[in-house]
């Protein structure tokens, strides 16, 4: 028996896999790792596969990174956690300081979860409660078709995406859809935006919150669309008083050619929600951001109860804080974000040649996600499982979305492991 047969016979006697069809798992093998270096991970059997979608969007700069590593270990010899309420410690105040900096002008306050849906989940309550403390009853959430926002029950709730939601469908809270921008071009979020204007027109003053995920559906088949879609949102949502959460979970952090995706719109949302990429992929936190005109209608004595009422166990975490200062200074350390620029157009021009292939519709690409559709195929087909394996096969870990090849690399990968990761998904594509 090998070192991989062993510890994988092992895990399916107790484990029960996120987002998983156990019984694939007669059949498909899990992949055990064993250890993690820059953008490669490596099995018991010391077989390397290049991360080419940072573990579930996480690892921007790779695995096992020095600095951050070191930051986290220097943390754990002086502080390992503490409630977040009635206390406070430096990793917290210090990483809030640098985000109310980082995140676009107007952001200046910061509350603390531990995942990316709770992060979702304190932005509706957040929104829903500000409504309420001015004497407004706002019961009604808007996202964008196609949208996804997370997997707890309000955070799915606003979600669109069918395979997530269709199933829990009698469990969630009340939420519309307003339609996305069909593509990337500006008359597509033109017309976007006159659906937006029309559902408020209509139900405006029901409405808390629209929520959006910023130039990129990532979980709804790396959709994309136009920056010009957000600037005309927050234009049409100021005239309803309805709050625009932006959930940059998946784009924040320089994933989209800008450190947080709603820069390229010149806007500052009322609500915003970081994750993923914040801790360099080591330890699970978010964030919501929001502004001092959110935070001011909680803000009152004690009596006339208004304050906001979230709390998780884990909150602010210093080993987490310490671990997302640390991501912070690799961003300050060097010009991250113009080298991610550089690498983004070699990809795209290595995507070309795609295009010859018969069972390939559309090339998409913002900043450093990038995303072939195929075509051709139904879902039972299970054509992104025939990839995924092809390229574990060939040493690298590409997770299709359905029918959607998509590249989320690490930022610190080079060229030639571009090459290996864009070369291995072509073979794998020609060869369906
Ligand atoms: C991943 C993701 C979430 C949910 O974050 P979790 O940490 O997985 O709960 C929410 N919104 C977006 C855009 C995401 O990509």
């Amino acid at each position: 028996m090998n070192n991989n047969t062993q510890i994988v016979t092992e895990d399916l006697k107790n484990i029960w896999h996120p987002c998983t069809q156990m019984k694939d798992h007669e059949s498909l093998p899990l992949i055990p790792i064993n250890r993690g270096k820059g953008v490669y991970l490596y099995d018991f059997n010391d077989n390397s596969y290049i991360d080419a979608i940072s573990s579930w969007w996480v690892n921007i700069f790779g695995h096992v990174n020095e600095h951050i590593s070191s930051k986290v270990k220097e943390q754990l010899d002086t502080l390992e956690h503490v409630l977040l309420a009635g206390f406070t410690h430096k990793p917290a105040v210090n990483l809030a300081e640098k985000l109310v900096n980082l995140t676009p002008k107007g952001l200046d306050k910061v509350f603390f979860a531990d995942n990316g849906s709770s992060a979702v989940e304190v932005a509706l309550k957040m929104s829903f409660h500000y409504h309420r403390n001015k004497g407004e009853n706002r019961p009604l959430f808007l996202s964008l078709s196609n949208s996804y926002h997370g997997e707890t029950i309000g955070a799915l709730s606003v979600g669109d995406v069918e395979l997530y939601k269709e199933t829990y469908a009698p469990l969630l809270i009340s939420c519309i859809q307003t339609p996305v921008p069909k593509d990337q071009s500006e008359d597509a979020a033109k017309d976007a935006a006159v659906g937006l204007e029309k559902i408020l027109e209509e139900r405006g003053s029901e409405i808390s919150a629209l929520i959006i995920e910023p130039l990129v559906q990532g979980a709804g088949y790396m959709h994309m669309y136009h920056p010009l879609y957000i600037t005309l949102a927050k234009d049409i949502c100021s005239k309803y008083g309805v709050h625009l959460i932006a959930d940059e979970i998946m784009t924040g952090f320089g994933r989209t050619g800008t450190m947080f995706a709603c820069e390229q719109a010149g806007v500052t949302p009322d609500f915003m929600t970081i994750s993923k990429g914040l801790t360099g992929g080591y330890l699970p936190l978010a964030i919501t951001m929001t502004t001092l005109d959110v935070y001011n209608a909680f803000y009152c004595d004690y009596n006339e109860y208004k304050a906001f009422l979230h709390s998780h166990s884990y909150t602010g975490n210093p080993l987490a804080c310490s671990a997302a200062l640390a991501t912070i200074e690799l961003f300050e350390a060097s010009d991250v974000i113009g080298d991610n620029r550089k690498k983004s157009a070699y990809i795209l021009e290595k995507l070309q040649k795609f295009k010859e292939l018969p069972n390939v519709k559309e090339i998409r690409q913002t900043g450093m996600i990038a995303a072939v559709e195929l075509k051709g195929y139904t879902a039972e087909e299970r054509i992104g499982l025939k990839v995924y394996q092809y390229g574990l096969d060939n040493g690298v870990l590409l997770r299709p979305l359905g029918h959607i090849v998509y590249f989320m690399p690490p930022y610190i990968i080079t060229y030639d492991q571009i090459d290996k990761m864009i070369d291995t998904a072509y073979e794998a594509i020609r060869g369906l």
